[in-house]
């Protein structure tokens, strides 16, 4: 890797993306479509060359962040398919919002209005200028909370009235409508299963009530396309899984092949002899027992390395376990290499991936850190450079 990556890099390997795409595909309806979840960008992954990996394919409908903010990069970087905020998008943002096509989650009756009045003062501005606005109508999804207690209209009378309300505005059209699951990545699927039965009836009811059927309904994440196929609808959502990790430890491993996009490496910067009786790091929490080989690695907790690793965890060099010794700090943290025979500063170090017959992931740090994965990859700082590869 080239020097000015040696303090640490984290390499994205985007065939692994596209893979783990395919791989969730080929386990859903032929006719059914992705929403890539790339939101938090793209799980510290890198929303937009995820995004441009992705768009060319024919069964990614689209994209979904959490923020205005991080669907207008998208939209600027160029992306043309849907981006769909799953969050609340504030008002300050929505005429921006409309003129780049971006299509934000509904649940509350002002966002409706607001929606529509920005929409009806955008086309009055334009016919002022001479100008005929082709479509100055907001596409929306309006979002249903069966079971999450989050975002969401009930799937009741107040839903129902909600959808009726988007339907009689003329500069709104109601696209989607979605849920998400709260307990999919468990064993156990009766909860989400309720949550899936519930939106479905929501979905007949406001059939059957306005005689519109709203062309783009999805609930499942990531655990809910593995482990309970009943529940994808023409559209699914798949987040965690594009980089190869796993909604948890419940879900079944062996219906889905995921590979894990990204690794963390670093180098050796120095290799000190201590005798035995030498504290290590803030607190002095570790003391050696026996003369020991302690390595400096350059990276701490300000790059998003978790400092629960602490006397806990491990990094590969060589191919080999070299246990964490002592507080991680925030740039830097030692590790006890006094068993690795022939090691040298300026070895490479992998903090998360692959060296030799060893493997570090996502997941196993969370297990060592009292961590969640998502969290891990969410954590990996700007300061560490992306490569992809
Ligand atoms: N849909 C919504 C509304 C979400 O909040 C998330 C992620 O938290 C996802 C989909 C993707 O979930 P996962 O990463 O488990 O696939």
């Amino acid at each position: 890797m080239i020097e000015k990556y040696s303090r640490v890099y984290a390499s994205v390997d985007l065939d692994a993306i596209h893979s783990n795409m395919d791989h969730m595909k080929a386990n859903i309806e032929p006719e059914t479509k992705i929403i890539s979840v790339i939101k938090a960008d793209g799980y510290g992954h890198g929303a937009v060359p995820i995004a441009r990996e992705l768009e060319s394919l024919d069964y990614i409908f689209g994209f979904a962040t959490a923020t205005v903010e991080e669907a207008f990069i998208l939209r600027h970087s160029g992306i043309t398919k849907p981006i769909l905020i799953l969050g609340y998008a504030f008002p300050y943002c929505y005429e921006e919002m409309i003129r780049e096509k971006i299509t934000p989650t509904v649940f509350r009756n002002d966002t409706l209005e607001e929606l529509s009045l920005c929409a009806l003062k955008m086309r009055k501005e334009a016919e002022k200028d001479g100008i005929m606005p082709d479509n100055i109508r907001v596409k929306i999804h309006i979002k249903v909370d069966t079971g999450m207690s989050r975002i969401g209209v009930s799937p009741d009378e107040e839903g129902l009235e909600l959808v009726k309300k988007a339907l009689s505005m003329p500069e709104i059209e109601v696209e989607g409508i979605f849920t998400h699951f709260a307990r999919a990545d468990e064993a156990d699927k009766t909860a989400a299963k309720q949550q899936m039965n519930t939106f479905k009836t929501f979905i007949e009811k406001t059939k059957m009530e306005t005689g519109y059927e709203i062309p783009v309904c999805h609930c499942s994440n990531s655990a809910g396309i593995i482990g309970l196929r009943e529940a994808n609808m023409n559209v699914v959502r798949a987040g965690v899984t594009t980089y190869g990790l796993w909604p948890s430890g419940e879900v079944e491993r062996d219906i889905v092949r995921l590979m894990p996009a990204m690794e963390l490496k670093s180098h050796i910067v120095y290799i000190k002899e201590l005798k035995a009786g030498a504290a290590i790091s803030y607190g002095g929490t570790f003391v050696t027992k026996r003369m020991t080989k302690a390595a400096t690695i350059p990276v701490g907790y300000g790059d998003g390395y978790p400092r629960g690793l602490s006397n806990k965890g491990y990094v590969l060099v060589r191919g080999q376990k070299a246990p964490i010794i002592g507080r991680i700090c925030m740039d830097q943290f030692m590790v006890d290499v006094t068993d690795i025979p022939e090691v040298i500063e300026g070895d490479e170090v992998t903090l998360i991936g692959r060296d030799g017959g060893e493997s570090i992931t996502m997941e196993l740090l969370g297990e060592l850190s009292g961590r969640f994965n998502y969290e891990l990859a969410c954590l990996i700082g700007k300061r560490v450079p992306r490569i992809y590869l």
